[in-house]
């Protein structure tokens, strides 16, 4: 059988396959650039394991209270190896990246400091975190205050409204580096170094945390280069490669980590305890694959760019844009096409694959929300995913693929689904 005949058996027509060759050629070299900075990353990964002589002996496990558990304590600095970092938290028991965030804010502030955010509305999660939506348990209640800074309409930082906002209670800036389901630009390393050394220059001893979600190995540096003091984020995204079950990190600054750790488990007891219950291989893997997943990752949300931008629809970021995380939103205007897209990546999983997605009622949500995800870790957003809310303007949000070849057979398959329901534009003469 040759590929042709393979991507046939699959349910890739001929048309819709020469579609995806020829935009697939027109790509090669920004494929290059993105494998020269999976090489470079993966050569990092590659230092730090060897610097702190990862050994099978760090592969076993550990139970009850994990003293001692040198695997745990060996995979936490070569995290801080790999960020660049003086120590690191990477645990089964950060939970997910918005526990891991919000152990980071609330291990390091305390009643009557402030919180600011220079990069407008944080993630979602964040807000019953923080208290912007008054939550049981929130920052708010414990008199945490928050300040925020929305962007400029050009999507750029607004360093007069900034330099207003710091005060001498702001305690801790956070940074969301990826949009996230947001409709501004991410922030490339270079921007967030930019605005950390303004934050700096006002008030040297503010802590600056980036939310690192979706971003890690995206580009050559990490916001922990430029100037942050903590970097934060979830091992079922990037780092974790898509073998980390589960789990999340920080890295930064000793002191700022051992408050965090005082957080997660108890004062006094911090970074000593927690058992990694066997978890640590799955953790140095994952990290090891990570920049070539990521690769792939990227290589698919260029290539649905591409794909889409071709086909006539709004993509965000556009298809020549440069790339500062994995989230793809491809504004497709109608609940049908929102629907076949989504059934369409969930027909290309290796997992799941005979399932139908539908549109569904979630709580939170203020209109249905239709999620295509055949993966092998639930809920994990660096496998290839994607979700559209049924609404205006019926934008859907792609992410992930463990293999380009993957994510490639995903995005050619929502092609043909959109195809099938006649929801491609007409007058589009190649199909
Ligand atoms: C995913 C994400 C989070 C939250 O992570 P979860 O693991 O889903 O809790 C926070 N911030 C950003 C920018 C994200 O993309």
């Amino acid at each position: 059988m040759d590929i042709n005949a393979m991507y046939e058996a699959l349910g890739i027509s001929r048309q819709v396959l020469d579609f995806g060759k020829e935009i697939e050629d027109s790509l090669k070299n920004r494929f290059k650039e993105i494998d020269e900075t999976a090489e470079y990353n993966q050569m990092k990964v590659i230092k730090a394991m060897q610097d702190n002589r990862v050994s099978d002996i760090h592969f076993a496990a550990t139970t009850g209270y994990g003293y001692n558990d040198l695997g745990r304590d060996t995979l936490e600095d070569v995290y801080a190896g790999v960020f660049h970092t003086e120590s690191a938290l990477v645990r089964p028991n950060l939970i997910s990246g918005t526990h891991a965030l919000s152990i980071a804010l609330s291990g390091n502030l305390r009643p009557g400091d402030e919180l600011l955010s220079p990069v407008g509305k944080p993630y979602d999660t964040l807000e019953e975190v923080i208290g912007i939506r008054d939550s049981v348990g929130s920052l708010k209640e414990y008199g945490v205050t928050y300040r925020q800074v929305d962007l400029l309409s050009d999507g750029t930082f607004d360093y007069e409204s900034i330099g207003k906002a710091v005060n001498e209670k702001t305690k801790l800036v956070t940074i969301q580096r990826s949009k996230g389901y947001d409709t501004r630009p991410t922030f490339s390393v270079s921007q967030i170094g930019q605005l950390i050394a303004f934050i700096k220059e006002l008030k040297p001893d503010v802590i600056c945390m980036v939310d690192n979600c979706y971003g890690e190995f995206v580009e050559k540096m990490e916001p922990s280069d430029v100037g942050a003091d903590m970097v934060v984020g979830s091992l079922i995204k990037n780092p974790g490669g898509g073998l980390a079950p589960i789990g999340g990190y920080i890295a930064g600054r000793a002191d700022c980590i051992e408050r965090a750790s005082y957080r997660l488990s108890a004062p006094g007891l911090g970074k000593e305890v927690g058992a990694s219950l066997g978890l640590n291989q799955s953790f140095y893997q994952g990290l090891f694959l990570s920049p070539t997943v990521v690769a792939g990752a990227l290589k698919g949300a260029i290539f649905a760019a591409n794909i889409y931008e071709k086909l006539g629809f709004p993509v965000v970021p556009n298809g020549s844009e440069s790339r500062h995380d994995i989230i793809q939103a491809i504004t497709l205007g109608s609940p049908e096409a929102v629907i076949a897209f989504c059934q369409g990546i969930q027909a290309a999983a290796p997992v799941d694959s005979f399932v139908t997605p539908e549109p569904w009622d979630m709580p939170g949500y203020d209109a249905p929300v239709i999620m295509a995800a055949g993966a092998f870790v639930q809920g994990s957003s660096i496998e290839l995913s994607a979700d559209g809310p049924i609404k205006p303007p019926y934008a859907v949000y792609f992410q992930g693929g463990l293999t380009w070849y993957h994510a490639k057979l995903g995005i050619l398959k929502s092609m043909q689904k959109l195809l099938e329901a006649g929801v491609l534009k007409k007058g589009y003469t190649q199909l």
